[in-house]
């Protein structure tokens, strides 16, 4: 059962011999684009039950079914970290939360900061993205993303058992790093283009659970902050050891 390429994510539990129903959109992939059909192998997964091999039992224009045969992958969750981030241009965005999703985030949380362009986003758009990127890259996690919130709202609420580890452009060059950091629930806090505000920052160095970072010598795009901060977490505490 090794020439499953095709990997999609279904909302229903996996067991075998129990028949998923496909999507309209699934099937229009897989029948109508891919040219599969009955006896085809397809690889699943539901982000609890692992991955599985499936064979088409059903084949129709607008439907069909899938039956899970057998396990190909066990469930793989990420670490405890989340990314907390201050959506930029629409592509930078997707492209921030495709890469926190093969990285290995388990949450993703848009965060309005003072200087946020953005004062909505598109929640079902990034989550599809999220979903995307864990069917290409083999992940059988899902991160949730989380509706934009104020920062200083998700900052009033804060659980201080998780700490955050504040991406800080003022500390650009400064020696700091992540050796020594407590292994536990941790998020990532990256800003806007425009950067913390000052009164953003007060409040970030008064909390007890925040802990400032440099990304290095230079100003990096939010974009390559947050991969870069992810690859750093992953690299010190996360499953990359
Ligand atoms: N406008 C800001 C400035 O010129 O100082 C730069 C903001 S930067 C484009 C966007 C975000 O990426 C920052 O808020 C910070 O979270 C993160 N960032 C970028 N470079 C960094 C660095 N070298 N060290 C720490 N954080 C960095």
């Amino acid at each position: 059962m090794a020439q499953a390429k095709i990997r999609l994510y279904v909302e229903h539990p996996l067991v075998a011999g129990q028949p998923i129903p496909l999507t309209e959109a699934q099937a229009h992939y897989l029948f109508g684009v891919m040219r599969e059909g009955v006896g085809s192998l397809v690889r699943l997964f539901n982000g609890q039950d692992g991955e599985w091999i499936a064979e088409v039992t059903t084949a129709a224009k607008r439907g069909g079914a899938l039956t899970p045969r057998e396990v190909s992958a066990p469930q793989l969750n990420p670490p405890d970290l989340w990314l907390l981030f201050a959506p930029i241009k629409k592509a930078r965005t997707d492209f921030i939360v495709e890469k926190a999703a093969e990285l290995g985030a388990a949450r993703i949380c848009p965060v309005q900061t003072e200087f946020t362009n953005a004062d909505r986003i598109r929640q079902d758009r990034l989550q599809a993205h999220a979903l995307e990127a864990a069917e290409q890259c083999g992940g059988t996690y899902v991160p949730e993303v989380a509706d934009l919130a104020p920062l200083s709202k998700v900052l009033a609420g804060w659980d201080p058992a998780r700490r955050i580890l504040w991406a800080d452009e003022s500390l650009v060059g400064a020696a700091e790093t992540l050796a020594g950091l407590a292994p536990g629930p941790w998020s990532i806090l990256i800003g806007p283009e425009g950067g913390f505000s000052e009164a953003e920052r007060n409040r970030l160095r008064a909390l007890d659970f925040v802990t400032p970072v440099s990304l290095g010598p230079r100003i990096l795009r939010a974009d390559t902050a947050a991969c870069a901060a992810l690859t750093l977490w992953q690299a010190a505490l996360g499953d990359w050891r």
